[in-house]
């Protein structure tokens, strides 16, 4: 940290409300400061961009327009809807946080941030950003953009793979806090993604650049330091695709590791369907830090008798070409069977 501790560093918490004042992007999501919508929207767009996840958040809030609705609905409903964001934990998560807030809030969302970081799944960004944008609170919401934007200005080389980066830069953003600090949030969200971007910062449009440090020294690639690289792990998958006649097995997936609680192919089968299985299908997906290669088998059974005693073990759910739709796959087992109807 440079210089920091004695200097009064507020007047950059005011520039940045004076420019997004100006600059803020019209978001649906910015009309509103209903809790609930703004906790749904911190969550999608932590994953997705903006124009690509706008659509999926709509068609989430109108099904979904309330707590209630979301804590009275069935969960495959919520991760059908969740469909295309990805990280389906997230959406599993928001489901028992909506049913904690029936439970223990009868229904009304909390207004503290440490009563907010209670909910299932909420960490401290988004308890930051949905208490300071919707009940005055003041917590910086300290993420990525935080992280550029501020080690940027001060040509800070706090390494943001440190475990202590969290807390070192919340207290880097508490200097500059202005009183309104959700407005300051959001325009911090705004700086870090449309200008002071990760690559090719647009530092002659930005609101700071008279003061910031890295942009005297030409320095803005150089911030954030990042030492620690994720390593990303090698998975091998298999999958026997079983159908007959426009049908084709599933059954839901229960453990944590990847893909919880959605529907999957096979991952084997007994001795009796060896002799349908045809070709192979390698594809290959990359998740945050996994690389998978998935293996799927084509299972083409020709017999109605294997078929019936089959589906007579009552072992596998059955799912159709027509409907399936209706249950939500992984994106590569769900581009397969799409494939599969071409064929
Ligand atoms: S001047 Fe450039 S590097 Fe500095 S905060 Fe603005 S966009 Fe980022």
């Amino acid at each position: 940290m440079k210089n920091t501790e004695t200097s009064d560093f507020k007047y950059i918490g005011n520039i940045l409300l004076n420019w997004y004042k100006k600059n803020a992007r019209d978001l649906p999501f910015r009309q509103t400061k209903d809790p609930y919508k703004i906790w749904i929207c911190e969550i999608v767009f932590q994953q997705t961009r903006i124009n690509q996840g706008l659509n999926h958040y709509n068609n989430f809030i109108k099904r979904f327009p309330d707590v209630k609705t979301l804590a009275e609905a069935a969960e495959d409903e919520v991760l059908l809807h969740w469909k295309g964001l990805g990280y389906y934990s997230r959406a599993i998560n928001i489901h028992k946080a909506a049913k904690q807030i029936m439970a223990d809030y009868h229904g009304s969302f909390p207004s503290e941030y440490g009563e907010i970081l209670k909910l299932k799944g909420v960490g401290k960004y988004t308890a930051a950003a949905v208490s300071s944008i919707c009940f005055n609170g003041k917590m910086p919401a300290v993420d990525g953009n935080f992280y550029r934007v501020l080690s940027r200005f001060f040509a800070d080389g706090f390494d943001i793979s440190n475990s202590k980066a969290f807390s070192y830069f919340s207290e880097l953003a508490a200097l500059i806090l202005p009183e309104k600090v959700g407005d300051f949030n959001q325009a911090m969200m705004d700086l870090g993604s449309e200008i002071c971007k990760p690559k090719n910062p647009l530092c002659g449009e930005c609101p700071l650049h008279e003061n910031c440090l890295a942009f005297s020294l030409q320095k803005m690639s150089s911030f954030p330091v990042k030492t620690k690289k994720v390593k990303a792990e090698n998975l091998q998958l298999t999958y026997y695709f079983v159908h007959r006649n426009g049908q084709f097995l599933i059954q839901q997936r229960k453990d944590d590791f990847i893909w919880k609680k959605l529907f999957e192919f096979l991952p084997e089968i007994s001795v009796e369907l060896e002799p349908f299985v045809r070709n192979a299908k390698t594809i290959n997906h990359k998740l945050t830090h996994k690389n998978l290669s998935i293996e799927i088998f084509d299972v083409d059974v020709t017999s109605a008798s294997v078929w019936k005693a089959l589906i007579g073990t009552k072992k596998y759910i059955i799912s159709d070409f027509e409907n399936f739709h209706e249950k939500s796959f992984p994106k590569p087992l769900e581009n397969y069977i799409q494939n599969s109807l071409k064929d």
